[in-house]
Formats: C-alpha cells, sequence, structure tokens
C-alpha cells in the first residue's frame, strides 16, 4: 500500500460488525482498510463467543447423548470415554478454518486487511501501531467506522485469572473438567457455558443476583427454561449476590450474600466463571480527539450510525442494542449501503435471540411482560412439543410454542420457543413478523409433515383458541 492511498473508509475491529462492513462496503465500490489488533480476524464472535461456544456446545452434547441417552434407541455404547484434549483441538479447527476464510473474503473482496491497533487521529485519519519494533502507520480516509466490539465485564473483588477464576474465554480453554464449577450470572454465556461442563462431568451451580435467569426473556420461558436445566442437574442459587472471590492453590472461595441483604455465606468450588455480561470497548481509540459522545460506555449514534463526530460511524457491540453477533452484523450492512447511498433498514423490533442450551431457547418480539407495561391487549397462543410428532420421534418433547398476537389486529407481536431446534424454528416467526404477519395467517400455511415446526402452525391456530393436535 502506498504512503498516500486514501480510503472511502477505514474500518477499526474486524469482528462480525466490522468484517462484514468491509466486504459489503468494497461490494458496494468504495475501498476500505480493516483494522484488527487481534491477529485474527472474526472478531470476538469467531475468536473466544459464538463459534468456539457452539463446537463446544455440540460435542458436549454428543458426548451426553452416547453415554446417557442412547440406549433408548436399542444402541449400546459400552464405556464412553472423553477426549477433552481432542474436543479442544476441534473446536480450534472449527475457529481458524473460519477465521481464515473471512481473509479469503477480504483477498477476493478487495479489502486491505491491517494487523494492529487503531487510533482515531482527527475524523479522516486512523493512525495503526502494529506492535513490537514495528512503524506505525496512518491511514487517511473519507470516513471511518468504529466496529471495536465489548469485553469481559467484571465485578468488585472478583480477579479474573484465567486460571482459578475465568472469564467465558478462559472457559473456553479449560484443559481438565473441574469437579465443581459455579457460574456467576445467569445469562445466555454462563447457561451456554456452565451447561458444556455439566456434561463432560462438572457439579455446576449458578449464583444469579435476580430471582430470575435471562433476563429480559418472556418470563414463562425463562421459568420453565430454568426447571429444565435444574433436571439435568444444574443447581441455582437465586436472588444471590457474589461480594467476594479468593483463588487459593486448589479452590476459589466465594462470599455470598442474600441480594436483599442478611448473613453471608462462603461456598467453594474447583473453578469460578465469572459471566456477568459485557461492556464496550473503546480503550485507547481515541474518542475524544473528535468528540465522540458515549453513554455509559456506549458510543452514541443517529440512525443512520453516524456518531456525534462528522464522517465517523459505530456499529456493534460498541454501541447500544442487543450484545450479539447477527445484530453487529446487520448494522455493518445497513451503514455500509448508506456510506454508499443505497437505503439500508435494520428492524430492531424483529432481532432473534437464542440460547443454546438443550433444549435451545429461542424469542422474538415483545414478552408478555413488555406488553402488559405498555397496556397492549393481546392473546397468547401455545403449543407444547410433547404434543408434536417429529418431537416424539426424536425424543426431545421438552418445552413449547409461545406465540402472542395483538388482541384487535392478530398481528404476531412475539414468538417464544424452548425446545429442539427452536434456535433454527424462530426464523419462521422472524420472516412472519417481518412482513407483517398475523397469526391466522401463520395458522393457514400448510406446514411439512412430521416436523418440529408444525408447532408453530399449532400454537398460531391456538391463539385464535383453534387446536387440531391438542
Ligand atoms: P467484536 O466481535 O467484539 O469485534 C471487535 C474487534 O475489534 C475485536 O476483534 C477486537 O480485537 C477489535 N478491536 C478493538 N479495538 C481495536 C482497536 N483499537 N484497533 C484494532 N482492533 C480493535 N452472539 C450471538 O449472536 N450468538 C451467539 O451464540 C453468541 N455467543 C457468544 C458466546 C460468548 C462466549 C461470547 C463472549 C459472546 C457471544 N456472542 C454471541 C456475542 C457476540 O460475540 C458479539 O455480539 C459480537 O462478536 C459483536 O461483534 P462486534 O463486531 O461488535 O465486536
Amino acid at each position: 500500500m502506498s504512503e498516500e492511498k486514501r480510503y472511502d473508509l477505514v474500518i477499526i475491529g474486524g469482528g462480525p460488525g466490522g468484517y462484514v462492513a468491509a466486504i459489503r462496503a468494497a461490494q458496494n465500490g468504495l475501498s476500505v482498510a480493516c483494522v484488527e489488533m487481534r491477529g485474527r480476524l472474526g472478531g470476538t464472535c469467531l475468536n473466544v463467543g459464538c463459534i468456539p461456544s457452539k463446537a463446544m456446545l455440540q460435542s458436549s452434547h454428543l458426548y451426553e447423548e452416547a453415554r446417557e441417552h442412547f440406549d433408548v434407541h436399542g444402541i449400546q455404547t459400552g464405556d464412553v470415554k472423553l477426549d477433552l484434549k481432542t474436543m479442544l483441538g476441534r473446536k480450534d479447527k472449527v475457529v481458524t478454518d473460519l477465521t481464515d476464510g473471512i481473509e479469503g473474503l477480504f483477498r477476493k473482496n478487495k479489502v486491505d486487511y491491517i494487523i494492529g491497533t487503531g487510533r482515531i487521529i482527527d475524523n479522516e485519519t486512523v493512525e495503526v501501531s502494529p506492535g513490537g519494533r514495528k512503524k506505525k502507520q496512518t491511514l487517511s480516509t473519507d470516513t471511518i467506522l468504529i466496529a471495536t466490539g465489548s469485553e469481559v465485564a467484571t465485578i468488585p473483588n472478583v480477579e479474573i485469572d484465567e486460571q482459578r477464576i475465568i472469564s467465558s474465554t478462559g472457559a473456553l480453554e479449560l484443559s481438565k473438567v473441574p469437579k465443581s464449577l459455579i457460574v456467576i450470572g445467569g445469562g445466555y454465556i454462563g447457561l451456554e457455558l456452565g451447561s458444556v461442563w455439566r456434561r463432560l462431568g462438572a457439579e455446576v451451580t449458578v449464583v444469579e443476583f435476580l430471582d430470575r435467569i435471562t433476563p429480559g426473556m418472556d418470563g414463562e420461558i425463562s421459568k420453565r427454561m430454568k426447571v429444565i436445566l435444574e433436571k439435568q442437574g444444574i443447581r441455582f442459587m437465586m436472588g444471590t449476590k457474589v461480594t467476594e472471590a479468593k483463588a487459593l492453590k486448589t479452590k476459589v472461595n466465594l462470599t455470598v450474600e442474600p441480594a436483599a441483604g442478611g448473613d453471608a455465606q462462603t461456598l467453594d468450588a474447583e473453578v469460578v466463571l465469572v459471566s456477568v455480561g459485557r461492556k464496550p470497548y473503546t480503550d485507547g481509540l481515541g474518542l475524544e480527539n473528535v468528540g465522540i459522545e458515549t453513554d455509559r460506555g456506549f458510543i452514541t449514534v443517529d440512525e443512520h450510525f453516524q456518531t456525534s463526530a462528522p464522517g465517523v460511524f459505530a456499529v456493534g457491540d460498541v454501541i447500544p442494542g442487543p450484545m450479539l453477533a447477527h445484530k453487529a452484523e446487520h448494522e455493518g450492512v445497513v451503514v455500509a449501503d448508506y456510506l454508499a447511498g443505497e437505503p439500508g433498514h435494520m428492524n430492531y423490533d424483529t432481532v432473534p435471540g437464542v440460547v443454546y442450551t438443550w433444549p435451545e431457547v429461542a424469542s422474538i418480539g415483545k414478552t408478555e411482560e413488555q406488553l402488559k407495561d405498555a397496556g397492549v391487549k393481546y392473546a397468547v397462543g401455545k403449543f407444547p412439543f410433547s404434543a408434536n410428532a417429529r418431537a416424539r420421534t426424536i425424543g426431545e418433547k421438552d418445552g413449547l410454542v409461545k406465540i402472542i398476537a395483538e388482541k384487535e389486529t392478530d398481528r404476531i407481536l412475539g414468538v417464544h420457543i424452548i425446545g429442539p431446534d427452536a434456535g433454527t424454528m424462530i426464523h419462521e416467526a422472524l420472516a412472519a413478523m417481518e412482513l407483517g404477519g398475523t397469526a391466522h395467517e401463520v395458522a393457514e400455511m400448510c406446514h411439512a409433515h412430521p416436523t418440529l415446526n408444525e408447532a408453530i402452525m399449532e400454537a398460531a391456530l391456538a391463539v385464535n383458541k383453534h387446536t387440531i393436535n391438542m
């Protein structure tokens, strides 16, 4: 690259927000550079988030199936053994194959991939520090996109050492199955990673400050999920606050007390996973150099993802909204189209959320609690997987589909599923809701038999008090 080259767009951060925006902008005819300090593209999602966690969820699920559930199918397995090293190696290979794939996509789309830490100098200049003895580089550009994502949030007196007190990143790397694991935080990341290590043999306890897990999820589904996870062997301590963690040689001492106040007690575990959320990452980014406003650390943007600094945009976990890879990706596409003068569309009402435990939990749109608070009149239709033929054939009858529709118009406002492959099924609801569909319309569609999606059709029927298989 010549020193004088001026880009249309320089992106700081090569995660789902940044790399997707880079490819789309290049396809839209813009000259693009993407600066990434990790040394690998794909961000949190591909390197230490969505992808390695799902690889471990899949492997641990198969292990548990083979150990506990194959016999009902008449499959005798003998003594099923865990080879954790191979399991972790497979996970690493899935990650590198995918991250290498993005480098290939950058080459194909002529995006310049620049390894180093980006810092905004002014509205048209990004300085890149490659680290080590390598010289700094200055990139000049018409626009800058910040896609620097998020980092692990912490709590006072609990210091993460990634050995005994670990973050989600450490939880993807444990070289031996701990006898006991305490997960601080009952959000989706803690429940997924807690499920992985429980399946592999750890005694797992989740300590949650609130009186419910997965805040934000429909209350009924959240309760149901807790019961199912308890049945699988996860222990929950609700309404409990962690005040201190002390890492000793072979265990961690955790001091907890009731969130509402009361006597403290000490818990022991071989490993403690801190999973209390994530916070936007803007360290050393030079936001002050261009006067970018933030709100509780999140970069403030307008409807076109423009920050308070002219010519500087931001997407993904670093701006407000659900911290999800597909939300970051979609924002990346919308901003890249906007910069190329194309229309873009981001509908925050239809961003699905999926928890990849087993069974999975998937939601889209409003919960009952949100509608009650907003005073909206609604009707609910539900259908249990125990009455779905396909769920019976695969031996997965836990859970239900719940559809909430506006009382007056029948328009679908929210869909919540707990059950097998809920994360895939939810996309039927996404399509219906994006197109403004009603429960009646979904109920009238001829669904293939026998499929899990028939439970969506039945729940849609139930909204208007009809049923077939109940
Ligand atoms: P990131 O992916 O965080 O990428 C930002 C990149 O910017 C990073 O690579 C960072 O190194 C780089 N960077 C930061 N500052 C600089 C700088 N100054 N210069 C250069 N580079 C910089 N989401 C889902 O939708 N589904 C899931 O199943 C899911 N599972 C998850 C599991 C775990 C364990 C975790 C931790 C997260 C999970 N997430 C999941 C969340 C998802 O990973 C994030 O929402 C997503 O990665 C956000 O994308 P982003 O591009 O905004 O930021």
